[in-house]
This record gives C-alpha cells, structure tokens and sequence, in this order.
C-alpha cells in the first residue's frame, strides 16, 4: 500500500479507493509544497522533493489534506493534526516539560559557543543506559535524549553530544537537497567546527569500550554506527 491508499484509508476506512494513484517528488514545486490531481482514473500527488525526508505520518498529514480539499469534505484527523504542527514550526509549539537541568546548562553552553544563543530550547532528557543510541533528536516532541552512559563524561564529551542533536534541530527545516540522509555534508561541515572533535570521538569511544567491558562484552565497533 503507497501513502496515498494508506492516507485514504485511514480517512474513509469503509470505503475503496477506485483510482490509480501516483505520488511524485519533483523539483517544480516551491519549498514544501505540494499538489493533488485528479484526472480520469487516475490521483496523482506532486510533493517538493524536500518531502522525501520528513516522516510518513506527517506526509500522511499533508496527502490528507489534499485529500479533503480534492473530495471536498471536512474531517480532521491525527495525522493532519501533525502535518499542521510541523508546517507551523514544531519547535516552537512543543510544550518544554521535560527539561533535565544538567542537560539545560550543556545546551545553554552549546547555544551560545555555536548558534549564537538563537536555538530554541528543546525537552532535554536522560534515556536508558544505552550503547547503541548515544543520543537522539526527535523532532514530534522536539526532545533531545542522552544516552545515561554519558552522565558522567566531561562537559566537553558532554557538550559535544548535545552540539550533533543540536544540529539535527537546526537542520531540519533547511533540507534543501532532498537527500536522504540525516547527516549531509553540511551537517558533516557544522558538525566539523566542534574544537577537538577527533580526540572527543575517540574519548567516546573509550567510554562506551571501558562501559561494555565493564559488562563483559569486547566487540570492536565504530562510534559512527550508534549515532543517530
Ligand atoms: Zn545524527
């Protein structure tokens, strides 16, 4: 099932869905636009090629709306709900009431070393003790999660951390080239500017070795298949 059964269906779950559906992401279209046709049998939806990378529940959001405009009908549904939210600049709307206060200081740190303290201050939590996320961004409640693994590392390995899913809230609406890969080359390039970044990495990986040895486990791996 493509996106545009899947939107459908989720919209008028009793009802099938009697056309061709095509959906396209194409450069034609301004900055997270899109478009819906309806032409013989056939539902055709052009999405700026931008869409590519922002999460299917959101573009589940988009295609119904287009949907709705298309039929003509009103509804409002999750996924709309969510498509709104993110079209109106996530960030700002999402309640901050999970603010870890150790975390708070490494983002104020971090906002004004890097982004001249113009980045909004995201929910800021402690997750598990995990090895395979070391820190993650999510951009449906705008929260940044550290690996508990950290708690203790030194404020630039710390800070470090918070700078790279930093960056993923900085970048999220500026993915202009459609690729399909979080971390792009000016991602790569900001991500560059952190002082002493090798001997950082490398101080990450020592940590998450010495940790798993600590639980008895000695497989070799690359800090860069855990980051997120
Ligand atoms: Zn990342």
């Amino acid at each position: 099932m493509d996106l545009i059964q899947q939107s459908f269906q989720r919209l008028y779950p009793n009802k099938p869905l009697n056309y061709i559906t095509k959906l396209e992401y194409n450069l034609r279209l301004n900055d997270f636009n899109a478009n819906i046709k309806l032409y013989k049998n056939i539902l055709s939806i052009n999405l700026n090629l931008q869409w590519k990378d922002i999460d299917d529940e959101i573009k589940i959001g988009l295609i119904q709306t287009l949907l709705i405009k298309i039929f003509k009908h009103k509804f409002h549904t999750h996924n709309i709900d969510l498509y709104n939210n993110f079209i109106r600049n996530i960030p700002i709307l999402t309640k901050k009431n999970n603010i870890d206060p150790y975390l708070e200081q490494s983002f104020h740190r971090v906002n004004q070393q890097f982004f001249q303290n113009e980045l909004e201050k995201p929910n800021l939590a402690w997750g598990q003790a995990s090895f395979h996320k070391l820190a993650h961004y999510n951009f449906h409640n705008d929260t940044i999660t550290v690996s508990t693994i950290f708690q203790k590392s030194s404020l630039p390995i710390l800070d470090f951390l918070m700078y790279h899913e930093l960056l993923h809230k900085h970048h999220q609406f500026r993915n202009h080239n459609g690729r399909n890969s979080f971390h792009t080359s000016q991602f790569r390039q900001d991500e560059n500017l952190y002082p002493n970044k090798q001997q950082i990495e490398q101080e990450i990986n020592d940590i998450i070795h010495l940790q798993k040895r600590s639980l008895r486990t000695i497989k070799p791996f690359s800090v860069w298949d855990f980051f997120k």
